[in-house]
């Protein structure tokens, strides 16, 4: 039986995938994983919808909708407790679950929309901390050798918002994720500048887990960066660009600008993606398109109030990237998931 995509990604946008799996039981993915190979076409493993454009004209190939529960705990020693989560945990609720346990690992992820299973893909990351910097394992069936894998963090080629699962799309689907996070009453040092802020802490410092999580999600709803359950900001994808790295004479001119430039866990030097949009022009709340426009609160994540095509969409980003090449000569690049729209 088919779905909808509209039905299943956070922007409720997307056609027909006639060919649909839910997998929901860990024990029986052999069985869900034979049926996929034998249908045409490469898999696209979908969680939560939250970061995926789905085209207009839906997906002719298989869709595996990750929907698997189940958290287990080991203890290593007095400090190390290896959680391993089934993919389609919800990310935001493991973080929180993982604070009330008194582990710290993970609490500045809570907040973010989706599944554990999909945050590996693009290392999933917010105020500092990113999944790869807990994770100690992925378990990932290749559907090119039909085996599978225990994936150690050196095989995935983490990097900013990126992974091998991220550049070879189709090739992998993530069954579960393994952390190591540590037995602690303190949350990892807060090196976001507005969360400490916010939390009225110096940077550096490491603020008691709860206190932590809540201030994430406390920041988060004020910027903007948690899907509201209904108005105008409640269809959409979160961030649309990457930050994108900038040369020298780049960060020279946007530095000069008053743009923030800040190194990423990669060490490299980047832009802030939303500030790059305002100063081409655009702001919070703005129509770009009939049907699209800016989130109320952020420029970098628009938002669909009424009808619209996922091609509509996908126009209007390419446009955008264009303002801001013209405007600064950076190029920005997707942070979306496009089924078909772009590779
Ligand atoms: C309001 C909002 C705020 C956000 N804030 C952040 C943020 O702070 N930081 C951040 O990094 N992201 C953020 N995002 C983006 C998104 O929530 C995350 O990237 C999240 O990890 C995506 O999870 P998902 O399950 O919804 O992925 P989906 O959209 O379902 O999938 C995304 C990609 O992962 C692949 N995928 C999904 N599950 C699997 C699996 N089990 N195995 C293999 N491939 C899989 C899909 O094929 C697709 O390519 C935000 C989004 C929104 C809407």
């Amino acid at each position: 039986m088919g779905e909808l995509l509209a039905d299943h990604t956070t922007l409720r946008l997307g056609g027909p995938a006639p060919h649909w799996f839910t997998h929901a039981d860990p024990a029986t993915w052999r069985d869900l994983a034979r049926a996929v190979h034998r249908t045409p076409g490469r898999p696209f493993t979908l969680g939560g919808g939250s970061n995926t454009l789905a085209a207009d004209s839906g997906y002719n190939g298989p869709v595996i909708r990750m929907a698997t529960t189940g958290i287990s705990t080991r203890a290593l020693d007095h400090t190390t407790v290896e959680v391993t989560a089934q993919a389609g945990e919800d990310l935001s609720s493991l973080a929180l679950w993982t604070v009330s346990e008194g582990l710290s690992g993970i609490e500045y992820l809570a907040g973010i929309p989706g599944t554990i299973g999909a945050a590996p893909v693009q290392n999933t990351g917010a105020y500092g901390q990113q999944i790869a910097d807990a994770l100690t394992r992925v378990t990932a069936y290749d559907w090119r050798t039909g085996r599978t894998l225990r994936l150690p963090p050196t095989a995935c080629a983490f990097g900013y918002r990126t992974s091998t699962f991220k550049t070879h799309p189709g090739r992998f689907t993530i069954l579960s994720v393994t952390l190591h996070l540590t037995r602690s009453p303190l949350a990892a040092p807060v090196t976001y500048v507005h969360l400490a802020d916010h939390l009225g802490t110096p940077l550096a410092t490491r603020p008691p887990l709860t206190e932590a999580a809540n201030a994430v999600l406390t920041h988060r709803a004020e910027r903007g960066l948690l899907i509201p359950e209904s108005g105008p900001d409640s269809r959409q994808a979160g961030s649309v660009f990457l930050n994108p790295t900038v040369t020298h004479v780049q960060a020279v001119s946007i530095r000069t600008a008053g743009g923030p430039l800040y190194r990423g866990s990669d060490s490299q030097l980047r832009a802030s993606a939303g500030w790059l949009l305002e100063h081409a022009g655009h702001r919070p709340g703005q129509q770009l398109a009939p049907g699209i426009r800016c989130s109320s609160r952020r420029t970098l994540t628009l938002t669909a109030v009424s009808p619209t095509t996922a091609s509509a969409y996908a126009a209007v980003v390419g446009s955008l990237a264009k303002r801001a090449y013209n405007a600064h000569g950076v190029q920005l690049r997707p942070e979306l998931f496009c089924m078909d729209l772009w590779p």
